[in-house]
């Protein structure tokens, strides 16, 4: 091995790729919809690369030192490597062109879907709300160089004066977040093909070097997870291998390993013995670690800044990190903690936020400005960047003392807070007085809260919004809108009722709008999926409820129709988790605060008649940490705060809660220890297994088996609905059950989930009758 060169002294580990003004979610969606061609689309991409060099030379990253990541992808970088290593899964084959290679049309499928084939799953990428496509590896993945996109964009970078670092999915993190394939056997683990991936990332990795790359970044966040069903004494030996294989490779660029979303642990003195030129530490979430044999001949990527928060933060404290690892290596770069991939482009975008709100903040672009002068600093000393640090250090001191952020009354309340906040009385007194309030029939059928979303909706929302729709006017639109949607429901025979969210551009956002201490951006969009982008709320001061938020619309619909009306709110760890949330103080703070003002907005529907609220926490997996040491903490807040928000309720008024979007088999006793009367779940894809898997615990509170996937525009069968709710109900009592959709209706048309609501009926009228015949039989036996 060559003398490696130098790595430079700044980085980040990668940059937004939607564009400043989601151009290429613009872009790849006209492509979808046959508006323009893949030339088109190309063209696009192109100029957002070029674009993106740019700016960071501008912000301070240099042109010809590998130090701008080449970290662009069209939907995903997982998917981007199941193209290049050529794992298409079978059911795709006719995808793949006679050079072996697939089209830009073809790598769209795969994310997409088409007729019969279903997509590659999606899942949530570590502790982010970032998702990726989920490779699917069997016995019979035949592994070879199929795309070689990175090294084209890395010719393109070249041409134009700049040498970029390729960023790939490191091999022992693509297998790790691979799921066996349909074909292979039980028990199959996808890591068990490392051997036979490796030559492919070898070929890839010398294409990179006789194409000109220096450098070239592996992502192994694989490796600071222990989510994964991998016992770690594999990931370990995989993690030598993979490194071993790659750093033997003759005419090899420096190998740059990053480890993004924690601590390496156990990793590290893996990855240190191998000879990699330079490893990335996550110094945001991890903390320094100890030396290990082999780590001072290494370059140490010091991760001090953020890159999954938008705080300008404690520069100096930064840089005083960043100074300490050089007591593990002489040789530390500055650079971020992950990807900028969860933060917006950049702060001078938005044109309406508080200045000074605006100035405690470091989106994508600040974030390198900030990463440029901690390593300026690193080189020439403390003393060169005194004028940044002490700016940064006035603009959080202001932050700390500003109106808002610490409200005495909130504070005041949080801390007065005993354990009989947090507690209800006794579930079976519960349900008794419950049934008597609500006289509900057996197997009860209710939807998850939002009906579809219409464009004459949006277009009424929008107008609003922008001052063109008085409030008068808005309102009488909007319930006209929440009068269909009853009719609708008494129509198809639901029991109880929603008013369809009508009102709600999104469901955390929504919130944030109507309680203080959060803030709402206008170009903050980040990417959650492919062409999806979500624009975060920001969770800056203490929160507070200052007047009613979803009462009038709840009170309204109770007002059309004797059926119950659950009234719907979002939970605050979904609120924490879909928002970008301060930093100044622990998570569980934000929460109880956030729970306080959900119930007095509870409390009030309570006031006001409604007899079932319904408190959303989709997100409740999510913010699980990765480390299992933190689960027990994170478990503890995220269902207090729960519980907090819900305790203050009479015996008689049912709460409701909805998880979706994960598996839940880590948190199934968080489920329980919510303590709702009724918990809906997503259900459908997994066949009932959640149901069963809480059931199998004990639990004695109603479930909602979810039985009609929304996730897909398929109306499913009354026979499938039917056999559906059969199999919840071989686990479950009947007197249990719930039947209901798996998720909410705003994402799907009308036509399809009308079809599908009277289905769900049909088939718990079926179940229903079979049960009751059953019942007299056996009576008059
Ligand atoms: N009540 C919300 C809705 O129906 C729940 C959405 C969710 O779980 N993501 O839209
Ligand atoms: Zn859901």
């Amino acid at each position: 091995m060559p003398i490696s060169p130098a790595f430079p002294t700044g980085t980040i580990l990668g940059y937004p790729r939607i564009g400043r003004r989601r151009e290429l979610k613009k872009a790849v969606e006209a492509f979808w919809s046959g508006a323009i061609d893949a030339v088109a689309v190309e063209s696009v991409a192109a100029e957002l690369r070029s674009a993106t060099r740019e700016r960071l030379v501008d912000l301070g990253l240099g042109r010809a030192d590998s130090s701008i990541p080449e970290s662009f992808s069209y939907y995903d970088q997982v998917l981007d490597t199941i193209v290049a290593v050529g794992a298409i899964p079978t059911r795709f084959a006719s995808l793949v062109g006679a050079d072996g290679t697939i089209d830009l049309a073809g790598y769209f499928t795969l994310a997409r879907g088409e007729g019969e084939n279903l997509p590659l799953e999606m899942t949530k990428w570590f502790d982010s709300n970032y998702h990726y496509l989920v490779p699917e590896i069997g016995p019979e993945t035949v592994f070879s160089l199929a795309g070689d996109r990175i090294v084209r964009e890395f010719l393109e970078a070249k041409a134009a004066g700049f040498l970029t670092r390729p960023v790939l999915v490191g091999p022992v993190t693509f297998l790790l977040l691979s799921k066996a394939s349909d074909e292979a056997p039980a028990g199959f683990s996808p890591l068990s093909r490392l051997d036979d991936l490796l030559p492919v990332y070898a070929a890839l990795v010398s294409r990179l070097a006789d194409a000109g790359a220096d450098w070239v970044q592996l992502d192994e966040p694989g490796l600071v997870s222990e989510s994964i069903d991998v016992p770690r004494g594999d990931t370990l030996a995989a993690v030598a291998s993979a490194y071993g294989v790659l750093g033997r490779l003759s005419g090899r660029p420096a190998l740059f390993v990053a480890a993004p979303y924690g601590s390496l642990d156990d990793a590290l003195p893996v990855l240190a013995g191998t000879t990699v030129e330079a490893i990335g530490l996550d110094l945001v979430r991890g903390t320094l670690p100890q030396a290990v044999p082999g780590l001072a001949a290494k370059t140490l990527v010091a991760g001090v800044i953020d890159g999954h928060n938008i705080w300008r933060g404690d520069l100096a404290g930064a840089f005083e990190r960043a100074e300490s690892v050089r007591a593990l290596s002489d040789s530390v770069t500055v650079s971020t903690s992950t990807s900028l991939l969860h933060v917006p482009h950049d702060v001078l975008d938005e044109t309406s936020l508080p200045v000074d709100l605006a100035s405690w903040l470091a989106f994508a672009d600040q974030k390198v400005g900030q990463v440029a002068t901690l390593a300026f600093g690193l080189a020439a000393g403390r003393a060169a960047i005194a004028i940044p640090l002490a700016d940064a250090a006035a603009a959080l001191t202001a932050r700390l003392a500003a109106p808002g952020v610490r409200n005495g009354s909130v504070r005041a309340r949080s801390a007065a807070l005993t354990d009989a906040d947090f507690t209800r009385g006794a579930y079976a007194d519960r349900l008794t007085a419950q049934n008597a309030a609500l006289q509900l029939p057996s197997l009860p059928t209710t939807t998850i809260g939002s009906f579809p979303q219409t464009a004459d909706i949006r277009r009424a929302r929008a107008q609003f919004l922008k001052g063109n729709l008085p409030a008068d006017d808005y309102r009488d639109l909007m319930r006209a809108e929440i009068g269909r949607v009853v009719a609708l429901q008494e129509e198809i025979g639901l029991d109880v009722l929603v008013h369809g969210e009508p009102e709600r551009n999104d469901m955390v956002q929504y919130f944030a709008e109507n309680l203080d201490g959060f803030a709402v951006t206008e170009n903050g969009w980040v990417q959650s999926y492919g062409s999806r982008c979500t624009r975060p709320s920001i969770l800056w001061g203490d929160v507070s409820r200052p007047a009613p938020i979803t009462v009038d619309w709840s009170v309204y619909t109770q007002s059309l129709t004797a059926k119950p009306v659950k009234g719907m709110l979002t939970g605050p760890v979904t609120i924490l988790a879909w928002s970008f949330v301060r930093d100044d103080q622990p998570l569980g703070e934000t929460a109880r605060q956030v729970a306080l003002a959900l119930r007095d907005e509870i409390g009030d529907l309570e006031a006001a008649g409604i007899k079932i609220v319904q408190v959303d926490e989709p997100a409740l997996r999510e913010l699980l940490p990765l480390k299992e040491k933190d689960h027990a903490d994170y478990l503890d807040w995220s269902v207090g705060s729960f519980r907090l928000a819900t305790a203050g309720v009479a015996e008689a008024t049912q709460i409701h809660t909805h998880l979706c979007y994960s598996e839940f088999g880590v948190v199934i006793e968080a489920i329980r220890n919510l303590d709702a009367d009724v918990t809906s779940i997503e259900a459908a894809r997994s066949r009932m297994e959640v149901v069963q898997q809480i059931e199998a615990g004990g639990f004695n509170h109603g479930i909602g088996a979810g039985i009609y996937d929304i996730h897909s525009p398929r109306v499913p069968s009354v026979d499938e609905l039917t056999t559906l709710l059969d199999t919840a109900l071989e686990s479950i009592p009947e007197r249990q059950v719930w039947v209901n959709p798996d998720c909410g209706l705003k994402t799907r048309g009308y036509e399809e989930t009308v079809q599908s609501l009277h289905n769900m009926l049909a088939a718990t009228r079926v179940v229903r009758d079979r049960r009751a015949a059953d019942l007299r039989a056996s009576l008059t036996r």
